[in-house]
């Protein structure tokens, strides 16, 4: 899937839209999600073109997967949760109802969050 740059990940990358933020830096802006699905419901994404994981681990250079990785463990400390415990989530493809195409880590904390997987379907 080709990136799209009109995403609107991308549109808050480039400032055109405005985002809650809670970390940034060359590799990486984090933020909260618009619809929090727990307590805290954060985003990190990466400075750079990549549609989901799936293109983001095969193609991005080094700097950019170490800065990303870091990035999103630096956010759930910033955010309190390395004690309570938090849980990361990254969406690729219609199976996994990815519906922003620009590659995003959720991390959820705040309470309990529950078996891994709800079983509809
Ligand atoms: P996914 O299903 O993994 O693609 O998740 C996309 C996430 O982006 C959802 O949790 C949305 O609530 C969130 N989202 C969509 N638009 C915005 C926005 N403008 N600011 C913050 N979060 C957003």
């Amino acid at each position: 899937m080709a990136y799209d740059d009109q995403n609107i990940f991308a549109k808050i990358l480039r400032g055109e839209i405005p985002c809650n933020k809670i970390f940034e830096d060359d590799f990486a802006l984090a933020f909260h999600d618009i619809n929090p699905q727990a307590p805290t419901h954060a985003l990190v994404i990466p400075k750079g073109p990549y549609v989901s994981w799936d293109d983001f681990s095969a193609d991005a250079p080094a700097d950019l997967v170490v800065g990303f990785v870091r990035a999103v463990g630096h956010v759930a400390r910033l955010l309190g949760h390395d004690g309570d415990g938090y849980r990361l989530l990254a969406n690729h493809g219609a199976n996994a109802h990815q519906e922003v195409p620009h590659l995003h880590v959720h991390i959820f904390g705040g309470r309990p969050l529950g078996p891994m997987l709800t079983r509809s379907g």
